[in-house]
């Protein structure tokens, strides 16, 4: 279990009791990057992507985000522990 990742988005496939994260790692982006980017593009390929600055919060995502029963889970090579 990743610690040290609190969120609060209980629909999310990593989402666990306390507002905990499981995924064994997460890729936070801006808000138009993750709107852009492929599904299977997440975490494993972070030290590939550019550099995206945002104003404020409100800008940014969790592109790791995957909601529980989707088939879509497991295609960005993201584990849950
Ligand atoms: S993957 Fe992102 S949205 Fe899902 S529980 Fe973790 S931090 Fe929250």
């Amino acid at each position: 279990m990743n610690q040290h990742i609190h969120c609060s988005v209980d629909n999310c496939h990593y989402w666990e009791q306390g507002n905990r994260c499981h995924a064994n790692e997460i890729m936070v982006t801006a808000d138009t990057i993750g709107a852009s980017m492929p599904d299977d593009l997440d975490a494993p390929q972070a030290s590939t992507l550019s550099p995206t600055p945002v104003q404020s919060c409100m800008e940014t995502c969790c592109k790791t985000f995957v909601e529980k029963g989707s088939d879509k889970i497991g295609i960005d090579g993201v584990k849950k522990i």
